[in-house]
C-alpha cells in the first residue's frame, strides 16, 4: 500500500533543490532504500541528499531504530500515530528553518 505523501505531508515541500531529492522524496524511498531495493541512480541520489539534509538523517536513522525494534519494516508498521509524529517533526524542522 502507497499513500500519496504529497497529499497527507503538503508541508513536507521544503523547496526545489535543483536535480536533489526533496525530503518528500526521501520519506518515500526510505523503504525501499533500506531493503536495497533502490536503482544505484536512486541510490545515490538517496545518499547525496542525505549528506546535506540533517533532517533526512535523523528521519532515517529513526526508521532503522524502528526496523531495529520490529525486526522488520513494511509499510504497514507506519502507524498512524508515527506518522503524526513524523508530521510534527517535520513541522518543527521547518519552522526552526
Ligand atoms: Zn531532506
Amino acid at each position: 500500500m502507497r499513500i500519496s505523501f504529497q497529499r497527507a505531508y503538503p508541508w513536507l515541500r521544503v523547496g526545489s533543490r535543483g536535480p536533489d531529492l526533496v525530503c518528500q522524496q526521501v520519506v518515500e524511498l526510505v523503504t525501499d532504500y533500506l531493503e536495497g531495493a533502490l536503482s544505484p541512480a536512486d541510490r545515490w541520489r538517496f545518499e547525496a541528499h542525505l549528506e546535506g539534509c540533517p533532517h533526512c538523517t535523523e528521519y532515517l536513522a529513526q526508521m532503522r531504530e524502528t526496523i531495529r525494534l520490529a525486526g522488520r519494516l513494511t509499510p504497514e508498521d507506519l502507524t498512524p500515530a508515527m506518522r503524526s509524529d513524523l508530521t510534527d517533526l517535520y513541522r518543527q524542522w521547518r519552522a526552526e528553518g
